[in-house]
């Protein structure tokens, strides 16, 4: 099956334009799901794998093209996954980094150091089309630990709190390059690469 186009179930431009660098070798041409006026899916899965799966079959169903799409968060150890599927929201209202950063410092603060192992996970899915039985589910990790205040100003959300002991480093100190050759976003989109490569598409 030769693929020549691709919706991206994200209205993230910036996930669209590093998508479609990569998926030019491939040529395949990825479009964002506003172009179809596609609305948000409902992410009500339990998990990240659920919540891709949910997203794609959505952009999938409608535009009745082939899909892509990712879910992120930051894993805690001390807070048993929190907050997990919750990371964008876990203050309450959507994408409030600010509130976010303060409620994961408030909930940690009595965590000592060596207790406060964490990793971003980024579940990266393609279906073929939105019966598809058997989706490709690629992931990426990146293991750090939550600092106890701020640092650096680069990248988003959790950013400046998650230390990259290998760079010595915050993740929000980090140039972009370094960052997505580490990332977990980075890993999972290499890793549906080869597996599409694999598949000859
Ligand atoms: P989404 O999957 O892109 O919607 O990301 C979900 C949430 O996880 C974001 O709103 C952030 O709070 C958090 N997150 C995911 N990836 C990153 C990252 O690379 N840095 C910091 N926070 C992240």
């Amino acid at each position: 099956m030769k693929i020549e186009r691709v919706i991206l179930a994200s209205n993230n431009q910036g996930k669209l334009r590093e998508l479609n660098e990569l998926l030019a070798e491939h040529h395949i041409e990825v479009i964002s799901q506003r172009e179809f006026d596609i609305p948000d899916a409902v992410e009500n899965g339990l998990s990240f794998v659920e919540n891709a799966i949910i997203k794609a079959r959505h952009a999938s169903a409608l535009s009745g093209l082939p899909a892509i799409a990712d879910d992120s968060g930051l894993e805690v150890d001390a807070l048993n996954g929190e907050p997990g599927i919750h990371s964008a929201r876990y203050a309450g209202e959507h994408g409030d980094d600010a509130a976010n950063n303060r409620k994961l410092l408030e909930a940690l603060a009595n965590v000592p150091d060596g207790e406060r192992t964490a990793r971003f996970q980024c579940i990266m899915v393609f279906m073929r089309h939105a019966k598809d039985p058997t989706p490709l589910i690629c992931q990426g990790t990146w293991e750090g630990r939550i600092l106890r205040e701020p640092r650096g100003e680069n990248g988003f959300g959790y950013d400046p709190l998650f230390w990259v002991a290998e760079e010595n480093a915050s993740a929000a100190e980090l140039p972009a390059a370094i960052k997505n050759s580490q990332s977990h976003r980075g890993k999972a989109l290499r890793d549906l690469m080869s597996r599409l490569s694999a598949l000859g598409l």
